[in-house]
């Protein structure tokens, strides 16, 4: 996909705030700190149309991104982040599973891990849930830059063998840093936008 157009839409604290209208959605979803917001940068040629950060970030909030005026990336608030409180992970888990199951936009979901560790319990709860869900889901590898090439099959097996991954289902390295994996990626997301 060429990326002619990417603006930043909303920050959704609610669903009243979700944009109107047809046009299909692709959900990211991944600990915090996994590389979300640097996915959607590189897969869109822009510096800073995401907010990156070396600190874990706390946003509860939905934020919208149009893509050529054609679909929208949704990132989805980081799980996983140890310094908040029960009742804020509660709302947390009620905004993701009221999206992930109600809304009618959502083409599918980009699934975030780092190729370097293991898939956490809060993971592979993840894919379980969107396959329990039948919401179709791409597995993104990040930060492949950060083991040499010639690791890559080997982290992506030992991901797939974590997740209980579905055969059919993609699990791409990818690195923000140098590119690797944004064709394969975008490959991937335009099957789910079909
Ligand atoms: P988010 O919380 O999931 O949105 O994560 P960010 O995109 O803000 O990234 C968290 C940190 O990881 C930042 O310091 C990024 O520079 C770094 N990072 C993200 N993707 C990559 C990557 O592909 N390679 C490397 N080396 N660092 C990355």
């Amino acid at each position: 996909m060429i990326v002619k157009d990417a603006q930043f839409i909303i920050s959704a604290v609610s669903e009243k705030q979700y944009p109107e209208g047809s046009l299909p959605e692709i959900a990211m979803a991944g600990r915090s700190n996994v590389g979300k917001s640097s996915f959607i940068n590189r897969m869109t040629n822009r510096k800073k149309l995401a907010k990156t950060s070396s600190k874990p970030g706390r946003t509860q909030t939905l934020n919208y991104y149009l893509i050529n005026n054609r679909f929208y990336f949704v990132d989805v608030p980081g799980y996983g982040y140890a310094a908040v409180s029960k009742k804020e992970r509660r709302s947390w888990g009620k905004m993701i599973e009221n999206y992930l199951l109600g809304r009618k936009q959502l083409k599918g979901v980009v699934l975030l891990l780092d190729i370097r560790h293991e898939p956490t319990g809060d993971d592979c709860l993840m894919y379980q849930f969107l396959k329990h869900c039948r919401i179709p889901v791409v597995v993104i590898a990040t930060k492949a830059d950060k083991i040499s090439k010639g690791k890559h099959a080997k982290h992506v097996k030992i991901i797939r063998e974590k997740l209980q991954a579905d055969p059919e289902d993609m699990v791409i390295p990818f690195s923000a840093e140098t590119g690797i994996g944004k064709d394969e990626a975008w490959k991937a997301i335009e099957n789910l936008l079909d």
